[in-house]
């Protein structure tokens, strides 16, 4: 193709692990269909992206620099993750506004055809209307999650109840999902977003739509709903981790802190579903005191797992506890290749926080989980996955939280495990795990329909553009 010919993006993910993971798959999935792609990313941001794109040398990735002494933030705080703590957040939003004069630089020295940001970018529509072109938003989220913040905005149901316990149903949103103010994200409870959560809405309205890393069947009753709620367009082109898989298996994010051989050959080790993952995402901040909880609801369990932990020190570890564990147990300190153990058939249940991306991965690789959502609109997720679709079972935290207390006994961990990998109901959410895996697969394939969607939406960019070839198919 005359690559005058090319359709340009360029994508500009939010500095978090759990963005520029999915906009880096997504970077892949058009780069394949032959679209010109650029990432748009700060320093050190950069290895999460390389890490993603793998050996495309096609997607060409942009650095910009992180307003650090403007924004007044300590040096080397540029992403979610490495912020000092948790109420960071607000002034790592601001901060992150400051990069508009900087993406505009690079839209006039790059000629795009289509501008993909992140939600958290609201003045990116603005900064693509003055290039002319059309604005897409990533929202990193499902789309059963976005109805559910939507009517909860809409209806407040959450208003006038007396105590933080008591239960509500979502109004109008399909499904009878039952939440109660303890579980709301603070920008649903609190006035403190309130001007970003407009300026978010507008800036969406002004877009020609959004990228959802869902698949339509999956959470189709919702997908049909936020058409009609918010009268947008919406392409399901996910799951994007699969998109990845079919091209570079399982080359995610950050270096791995363990040896992907060493890890893969445990887990060739051990039977078929025996295996529990424990991770908690990127952000999720546990006190010690809850660390070790989980340790003792492992060690009591008395079956075999891998467990994330980000922590440098190991102090807080009951003492004793790797050595009792050893042969039957792995604690990777780090960052571990996520993708890789939950596609394993060994691994067969995943503790997780229901951070989206997670959600998405093991409903890709067919694992059931024990949800332990956090903050976020992880309590959604648990909802989506434990009600809605019947491939989960919850662990029973009642509170968001940016850190987590001891709010979890051993016991509860115990159970839960049990729950999930023995018996007729595991069995049962097994089959379902399985069967979902299979539909997020045909998805992805040729003619499924998230790949169906990206052809549209590639359509509808070519034709915007005015470009006279055809798009390449699948
Ligand atoms: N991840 C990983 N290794 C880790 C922890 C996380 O590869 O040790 C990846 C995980 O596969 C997912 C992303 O990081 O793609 C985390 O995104 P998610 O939405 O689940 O959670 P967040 O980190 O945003 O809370």
């Amino acid at each position: 193709m005359d690559e005058k010919e090319k359709l340009n993006v360029m994508l500009f993910p939010f500095l978090g692990q759990g963005h520029l993971i999915p906009m880096g798959d997504m970077a892949r999935a058009l780069s394949v269909r032959g679209v010109r792609t650029t990432i748009v990313t700060t320093p050190l941001n950069v290895p999460t992206i390389r890490g993603t794109i793998g050996k495309n040398s096609e997607i060409e990735i942009l650095s910009m620099k992180f307003p650090y002494v403007e924004a007044g933030i300590p040096e080397g705080c540029e992403n979610t993750e490495s912020v000092p703590s948790p109420d960071f957040i607000p002034i790592f939003l601001k901060a992150t506004a400051m990069l508009q004069p900087q993406l505009e630089h690079l839209l006039l020295q790059h000629p795009t055809h289509c501008l993909i940001a992140s939600a958290f970018y609201p003045w990116a529509s603005h900064s693509a209307a003055k290039f002319n072109i059309p604005r897409l938003v990533f929202y990193g989220i499902g789309v059963f999650a976005m109805c559910a913040s939507e009517c909860l905005r809409l209806y407040q149901p959450h208003k006038d109840l007396s105590s933080d316990s008591d239960t509500f149903v979502i109004p109008h949103l399909p499904g009878n999902i039952q939440m109660t103010r303890m579980m709301l994200p603070d920008y649903a409870k609190t006035d403190k977003y309130t001007e970003m959560l407009q300026a978010i809405r507008e800036s969406e309205a002004a877009s020609l739509g959004v990228i959802v890393n869902s698949f339509y069947e999956l959470e189709q009753v919702y997908a049909d709903y936020y058409e009609k709620l918010q009268g947008r367009r919406a392409w399901y082109i996910g799951p994007l981790s699969l998109c990845n898989q079919l091209q570079e298996k399982g080359k995610r994010g950050k270096e791995a802190s363990v040896d992907e051989g060493e890890i893969l050959k445990w887990l060739d080790s051990k039977k078929g579903n025996t295996v529990v993952y424990v991770c908690f995402g990127s952000i999720a901040n546990f006190s010690e005191g809850q660390l070790r909880e989980i340790a003792r609801g492992l060690e009591d369990w008395g079956q075999e797992f891998i467990w994330v932990v980000r922590r440098s020190h190991k102090e807080w570890l009951p003492e004793g506890f790797e050595r009792r564990t050893e042969g039957r147990g792995v604690i990777i300190w780090g960052w571990a290749p996520q993708v890789l153990i939950l596609e394993h058939q060994a691994v067969g249940a995943f503790v997780t926080h229901c951070g989206w991306n997670s959600t998405l991965e093991a409903v890709s690789a067919g694992v059931p989980m024990v949800t332990w959502p956090v903050s976020a609109e992880q309590f959604y997720n648990e909802k989506l996955v434990t009600e809605l679709l019947g491939i989960g079972v919850p662990v029973g935290v009642k509170k968001w939280a940016r850190i987590v207390g001891d709010s979890v006994g051993s016991e509860k961990l115990e159970k839960a495990l049990n729950r999930i990998m023995a018996g007729e109901e595991a069995e049962a959410i097994r089959n379902r795990a399985h069967k979902l895996s299979q539909t997020a697969r045909t998805a992805v394939e040729c003619n499924g329909s998230s790949s169906s969607y990206l052809t549209d939406l590639i359509q509808q960019l070519h034709s915007i553009a005015g470009l006279q070839n055809s798009p390449k198919s699948c």
